[in-house]
């Protein structure tokens, strides 16, 4: 699943090729009736979002709006329209946002296709069909309570420690929250996780000062490199051009169960926390409180 360097990879991508461009023909396929999310202006807001819009009022509202801007909210890019409407889209599991010039052959499960005015085209592909967008007059609603951004300087070891202190439940189960840090998945957890010499299933809150110190340098590290390799791609994920990035070269632990320790040599284990398969060096990553 696309993480923070993911998703920032592909807003770095398309920011230069779609700002001030206009959308002026959008497509959603019918074959992909959870795509489309949102309550679209100009509808009564529906609060338990099970109210999906048609596609065709979300192609109705879309066609026509120039992109101002795109950011980034943890996992979600939000696309700044003029008049004051936001396209948010979330990739989930496969969703890839591909960017093709006029004539580009065609992609493989191909979800919404959105025609700019340059003759370009944004394609969302998705194999496993959970990635969602909507189209909504303020992002707030969609986005959620979601915590710091761990790369703007929002995140000093302070706010960490305030983020850690309370929780009993495991380190990695903290950080995969999103309501306490934003844009963290499996990959990077376990990652930071490791630099950091903390084992997945340490209380949040038996971390020490220095370990909690250790832990907010590794996540801004990790995160950092991922971005310089443009992402990993373990499965799916692509950038905005189709092309795979290149960190799953570079992790130390994620799926690397059973291959020897880059540091110490010990085997890589494996251990389901919160449900998920954490990856951990059980010599480097220390499950009793350190120093
Ligand atoms: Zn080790």
């Amino acid at each position: 699943m696309p993480e923070l360097p993911e998703v920032e990879t592909i807003r770095r991508d398309l920011l230069p090729l779609l700002r001030g461009r206009a959308f002026i023909h959008v497509w959603v396929s019918p074959e992909a009736p959870r795509l489309v999310q949102a309550v679209p202006a100009g509808r009564p807001a529906c609060r338990t979002g099970r109210q999906a819009p048609t596609a065709a009022d979300f192609a109705r509202l879309l066609s026509g709006r120039r992109v101002e801007d795109i950011s980034r909210r943890g996992k979600f890019l939000v696309f700044h329209l003029c008049g004051g409407l936001y396209l948010l889209v979330h990739l989930r599991m496969t969703g890839a946002l591909l960017h093709r010039p006029l004539g580009a052959p065609p992609d493989r499960y191909v979800r919404a296709v959105l025609s700019l005015d340059d003759g370009s085209e944004l394609r969302f592909s998705d194999l496993r069909k959970f990635g969602a967008l909507w189209l909504v007059p303020d992002p707030s609603p969609v986005l959620g309570r979601l915590g710091p951004e761990p790369l703007d300087g929002g995140l000093t070891p302070s706010l960490l420690r305030e983020l850690t202190a309370r929780r009993r439940a495991p380190i990695k189960s903290v950080l995969l929250d999103q309501r306490a840090l934003a844009g963290l998945g499996n990959i990077y957890v376990d990652e930071a996780l490791f630099a950091a010499g903390l084992h997945p299933q340490r209380p949040a809150s038996s971390l020490s000062d220095s370990e909690v110190e250790r832990l907010h340098e590794a996540i801004g590290r990790v995160l950092t490199a991922a971005l310089d390799d443009r992402g990993a791609s373990f499965r799916d994920y692509v950038d905005a051009s189709g092309r795979k990035g290149r960190h799953q070269f570079r992790v130390q632990v994620f799926r690397r169960t059973g291959e020897p320790c880059y540091v110490c040599s010990r085997e890589i284990a494996r251990v389901k926390v919160a449900g998920r398969s954490s990856h951990f060096c059980p010599r480097c990553q220390r499950l009793e409180r350190g120093l």
